[in-house]
């Protein structure tokens, strides 16, 4: 995904947003943040399909009418929230606004109504904002940049606070960015994230032949827990957990809550034996807690993982791996839980 990116990144970045603003023109697309959406993706050129319908229509001559561009959305973004690409892009926009603040400073003319853009967007990511209005702003500020640049208007006074508005604007951005990739229970790195830094760790250790291993982990008879001694219990387990793995997630190591009871580590230049030996820590910390109700003092007992270690193979997927780590995870319960499998291990077994 980075390298698609690229293309938002510096001053060619900005004269890609302006063409885009620009092709919509000439095509008579009323610039709503779902149709700039639509052609920010395709000239990144991130959905092969959505391109080729694109050119398809150019080819044919075909109107781009309201009809086509809510299909259009629907078919290729209804079910993407907030999208990862989108957030990006508009961080990298808000960091094209502060160049443009920079290269227009020392100048007069209509810097107060830019500032009044710039004021009034930061206002409106206070308290959070949904995506379609998150949307709107980033559209907003594209059009109004691209407007600054176009009649070369100029900054005074204000430059100083617009520059601050900017910088609160590139914060607000970090922290929607933040929470979208962050479980909410347990502050660890979500699935979204998961499956982002796989996918650029593979790519990493592909391009270096550098080593790469994936933990995957299962809390043991978590239902029995639940069961036992209730819901709030058992969130008050998966937030020890993760504290567990935090406290083991050393460089470049990333904890990720992959999904209920399950947790992932992703290692990047970590061999297998150096996995498993973090995974036989990670484990070994999980039991030697005794946790209580708070409550009552009630004594909850001992606490075991089942856990997987696969190391990357030169040319296997994200999902490939990811499914091997489960297969050792399953392995391991099946041969009694409270133990770690391995990829070889596995292997080894299934040879037999
Ligand atoms: P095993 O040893 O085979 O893994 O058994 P298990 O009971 O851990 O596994 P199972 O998949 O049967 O149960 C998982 C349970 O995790 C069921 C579900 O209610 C619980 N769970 C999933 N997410 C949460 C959560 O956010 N909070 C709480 N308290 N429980 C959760
Ligand atoms: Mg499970
Ligand atoms: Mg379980």
């Amino acid at each position: 995904m980075s390298s698609d990116l690229a293309l938002f990144r510096g001053a060619p970045g900005m004269e890609r947003a302006r063409e885009i603003i620009e092709r919509m023109g000439q095509e008579q697309i009323p610039t709503s943040p779902a149709n700039y959406e639509i052609w920010t993706t395709h000239v990144a050129g991130v959905k092969p399909d959505l391109s080729r319908e694109i050119e398809a229509r150019l080819r044919r001559g075909e109107p781009f009418t309201d009809e086509t561009n809510e299909e259009l959305f629907e078919r290729f973004f209804a079910n993407t929230r907030l999208s990862i690409q989108m957030l990006e892009t508009s961080e990298t926009i808000a960091r094209e606004l502060d160049d443009t603040v920079s290269r227009l400073r020392g100048a007069g003319g209509q810097a107060g109504s830019y500032a009044k853009v710039l004021q009034s967007a930061a206002e409106r990511f206070e308290g959070g904002v949904d995506s379609t209005e998150f949307r709107a702003v980033v559209e907003h500020l594209a059009v109004t940049t691209h407007e600054m640049a176009a009649h070369n208007l100029k900054l005074a006074e204000q430059i100083e606070a617009s520059t601050l508005q900017v910088q609160e604007l590139q914060t607000a951005l970090q922290s929607v960015k933040v929470e979208a990739l962050t479980d909410g229970l347990t502050g660890l790195a979500n699935r979204r994230m998961f499956d982002e830094t796989l996918h650029r760790r593979i790519t990493d250790a592909s391009a270096d032949n550098s080593d790469l291993c994936l933990l995957m982990l299962d809390i043991d008879q978590f239902r029995r827990l639940n069961d036992l001694w209730g819901h709030a219990l058992g969130d008050q387990v998966l937030r020890y957990i993760a504290s567990v793995l935090r406290a083991h997630a050393q460089g470049d190591v990333l904890a990720v809550r992959f999904g209920g009871e399950e947790f992932a580590m992703i290692m990047p230049r970590t061999n297998l034996h150096l996995a498993e030996a973090l995974a036989a820590r990670v484990s070994k910390a999980v039991k030697s807690k005794r946790l209580s109700l708070k409550s009552t003092g009630d004594v909850i007992g001992e606490i075991t993982i089942s856990a997987g270690v696969a190391r990357f193979r030169a040319g296997e997927g994200a999902d490939n791996l990811a499914a091997r780590a489960e297969a050792c995870v399953r392995a391991a319960k099946v041969s009694g839980r409270d133990r770690i499998v391995t990829d070889v291990q596995l292997d080894r077994q299934s040879a037999a």
